[in-house]
């Protein structure tokens, strides 16, 4: 499948916009904000600081590759902004609506929302649903309770108290696949009151409503990257199996150590980030997927079915 984007876990990547504000402890060393204020001067950070939209060529890139997904038969991923927010409430309202009417037409994609700010997800769809703009509809339609179905929301956590302001607000939050990214972990969390119970012996879990379906795990990289145990991956990995979730090791970051084995995990020159995960423990090569609800689906259910079986791809 042809990719644009380095991360490991989607086929492409989309930026509506450029430009943030730090908003918790995950945020203290923003590749994004390295990248785009310090280094290349296009954006300033912050509070009160106008966001860049990205040109209207760059937003027609998701059509190309939802006719090649529809061509070839396959459903792509799209992770929408690495380098901002999509609920940052600093954003031009209708830049917002602009973008949901885009991730409605494009239904072969899988649109990864991804955001540290859940909190937000309310108020700012009610602020879209009131424009006159094709996607107040779209956002009215989710307010009521029907998510666009080719959305996987996620929010992250990088510690304990992220996952318990963020989960619940994440579970009452009505999409068909719910996500958390764990990257940076800073620590060792324990959400195991917020994962589904297993329903077969497979390890098959379901698309139960109001449940987490897949976590995305990794260390920091960069300069000044803060340690990652990779005894809290093995914790979090354990705790998804369990409950026979997906779980994703993407890296263990530029400074790894591993506390069962008392010593720093050694990195290579060739891979700062430590994403060659064939290098580590068995225990966390580990890369799952969930199935897209769409291909999972048998022919004849509907879109908008509470309960789809929900298969764990391997993809390592
Ligand atoms: S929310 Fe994301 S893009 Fe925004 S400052 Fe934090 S890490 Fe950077």
């Amino acid at each position: 499948m042809a990719t644009n984007s380095k991360i490991e876990w989607t086929t492409h990547t989309f930026n509506p916009w450029i430009g943030c504000t730090e908003v918790s402890p995950g945020c203290a060393h923003c590749y994004a904000r390295d990248m785009m204020e310090r280094r290349y001067h296009r954006v300033q950070w912050g509070m009160g600081q106008p966001r860049s939209r990205t040109t209207a060529d760059y937003w027609k890139q998701p059509a190309r590759w939802q006719r090649q997904a529809q061509a070839n038969g396959q459903r792509e991923r799209v992770f929408c902004a690495s380098l901002a927010d999509w609920l940052d409430d600093e954003v031009p309202i209708d830049w917002l609506a602009d973008l949901l009417t885009l991730v409605a037409a494009t239904p072969h994609l899988d649109w990864l929302l991804l955001t540290k700010r859940i909190e937000h997800w309310s108020d700012r769809l009610q602020s879209v649903s009131r424009l006159t703009h094709d996607g107040a509809a779209i956002a009215s339609t989710w307010l009521e309770g029907n998510a666009p179905v080719n959305v996987w929301l996620g929010t992250t956590v990088e510690g304990q108290q992220q996952a318990h302001d963020r989960i619940p607000m994440l579970l009452e939050i009505p999409t068909t696949l719910r996500f958390l990214s764990c990257e940076p972990l800073l620590e060792a969390i324990n959400i195991l009151q917020y994962l589904p119970t297993v329903t077969d012996a497979k390890g098959t879990c379901g698309l139960e409503p109001n449940r987490l379906h897949w976590i995305i795990c990794g260390g920091e990289s960069g300069k000044e990257a803060r340690t990652f145990d990779l005894q809290w991956a093995r914790s979090l990995r354990e705790q998804c199996q369990a409950a026979g979730m997906a779980f994703f090791f993407k890296q263990t970051g530029a400074y790894a150590i591993d506390s069962s084995q008392l010593h720093p995990v050694q990195r290579s020159l060739q891979d700062p980030k430590g994403g060659n995960i064939t290098a580590l423990p068995e225990a966390l090569q580990v890369r799952e997927m969930p199935l897209p609800l769409l291909q999972s689906a048998p022919v004849g259910h509907s879109r908008n079915q509470k309960y789809v079986p929900l298969l764990i791809k391997e993809v390592l």
